[in-house]
């Protein structure tokens, strides 16, 4: 789809110069004004705010250096961000990446789509989002600890419980969060909930470990009851074995759906009989080690070197839980012609462009990232307002808060959606709610 607005791609074009060499970043900026083309035309109000203008320049990016000391005593240097990127709803909230891809493009589109996200989730969060090119992956935790701390050094002149609270993400679990809380600490001398996702024992919130996995499922069951169907006896295939695809595995077969396949960056696994979730979790959660251990303890498994291979897998529920940009054009056709139904997305911008026209042309029901995936940072603001109240809340408060706002979430898509022509594309419905809330705060609040 084309953008026709003038005044739309005039600013995308000042993007695209302000921008060069940020292809993920454009690509987020483009979907979101392909969707809101329509409200725009109806509103002449935001155009004079220059709301539009305004959302596509972070507030603030700082880029710094973390220098840190590896086990042969050896200095290292990696880069670390944080882009602030839209406060008008709230503190910026977004999570931290760590992997050797993350460059300012890539933390730029992540920050531009948690805008949306945080919007859908019905709380006060603005969107932000932070990392480094450091890979955690076969470091020990000694390096681990110390590029945490050297990070958090830097970062703690920047955040705080009302101003901006990172989170996890890629690389950044309850290890790394423990690591930076513990610095931030430290250094601030204030205990406050500074960073969500944090352990238990020091102001964690019950659910955050299940929250994104969990709300993927919560939202493609809404989408499937939307459309007369259910997830009971369908097959599933979920990219990744991190976070998000360990708990989608566990809710989609809580619902009486059966997993086949999962990967991580080297391949993925293949188990006609259904995921035994239990020895994913001990390869992943307990020893870091590789998703072709399946193997080890599953014989009757396959295994495929690669990524891509596991489009190919028959199935009829799709849930990418890894990257960006996993399924193009070409893995998307495959999983139509395999009967796919439905895609709905646990990783951010994880299907291509082409890949979302080949869905929406063959009527497969997509459920878009910053709709599906919301979960994770509405769970981390539950965990604000328990921090704030200085009170923790059981698993089954937080779980059913959480399930709450996922039906609320696609109630919203469904229904901006419906209002602006575009039945069934919940991916324009997302992006419209997110936008409307986010705008009308921007205007309200005067050119800032
Ligand atoms: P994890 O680090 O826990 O897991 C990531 C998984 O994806 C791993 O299996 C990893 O494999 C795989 N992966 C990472 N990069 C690539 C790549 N370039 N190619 C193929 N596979 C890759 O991260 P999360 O589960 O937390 O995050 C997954 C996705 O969900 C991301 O897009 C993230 O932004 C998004 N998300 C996460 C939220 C959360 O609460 N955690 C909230 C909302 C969105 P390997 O181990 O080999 O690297």
């Amino acid at each position: 789809m084309a953008l026709t607005n003038e005044y739309l791609k005039n600013i995308l074009e000042t993007v695209k110069k302000r921008n060069p060499g940020e292809p993920e970043f454009i690509q987020a900026v483009t979907e979101v004004f392909e969707s809101i083309e329509p409200v725009i035309e109806k509103r002449p109000d935001l155009v004079e705010a220059g709301v539009v203008e305004r959302l596509v320049e972070p507030e603030r990016q700082i880029i710094f250096r973390v220098p840190w000391v590896d086990d042969n005593g050896k200095v290292q240097v990696n880069r670390g961000f944080r882009v602030q990127f839209n406060s008008a709803i709230g503190p910026y909230k977004g999570g931290i990446r760590l992997h050797p891809s993350v460059y300012i493009g890539i933390i730029k589109f992540l920050g531009f789509e948690q805008i949306f996200k945080n919007s859908l989730t019905s709380l006060p969060m603005g969107g932000g989002k932070g990392g480094s090119d450091f890979d955690p992956k076969g470091k020990s935790d000694g390096e681990v600890m110390r590029f945490c701390q050297s990070f958090m050094t830097e970062l703690c002149k920047h955040i705080g419980a009302d101003t901006d609270v990172p989170a996890g993400d890629i690389g950044t679990g309850a290890r790394e969060i423990g690591y930076m809380f513990g610095q931030y600490k430290r250094i601030r001398n204030e205990f406050t909930g500074v960073l969500t996702g944090k352990g238990l024992t020091y102001g964690g919130s019950l659910a955050r470990t299940q929250a994104t996995g969990y709300g993927v499922c919560y939202f493609t069951n809404e989408m499937l009851k939307a459309n007369g169907m259910s997830f009971e006896g369908k097959t599933v295939v979920i990219s990744g074995s991190g976070n998000v695809a360990i708990y989608a595995n566990e809710k989609a077969t809580s619902y009486g759906a059966k997993v086949v396949a999962m990967s991580d960056s080297n391949g993925y696994i293949y188990d006609k009989d259904g995921i035994k979730l239990d020895v994913v979790k001990e390869i992943k959660e307990v020893k870091r080690g590789r998703i072709k251990e399946y193997l080890d303890a599953v014989p009757t498994a396959e295994y495929h070197e690669g990524c891509k291979g596991i489009w190919t897998i028959p199935c009829d529920i799709a849930l990418p839980c890894a990257t960006q940009n996993e399924i193009d054009g070409e893995s998307a056709e495959i999983l139509v012609k395999n009967g796919c139904k439905v895609v709905c997305e646990g990783a951010n911008m994880p299907s291509t462009p082409e890949a979302i026209n080949t869905y929406l042309a063959n009527k497969v029901l997509f459920g878009p990232a910053k709709a599906a995936n919301a979960g994770g940072v509405a769970t981390s603001g539950l965990e604000m307002s328990q921090n704030s109240e200085r009170l923790a809340w059981t698993f089954e408060e937080v779980d059913a808060k959480l399930h709450n706002i996922m039906i609320n979430i696609f109630k919203a898509c469904d229904e901006a959606a419906k209002e602006y022509g575009e039945e069934g594309n919940y991916m324009a419905g997302a992006n419209i709610a997110g936008f409307l809330k986010v705008a009308e705060a921007m205007k309200a609040q005067g050119c800032v």
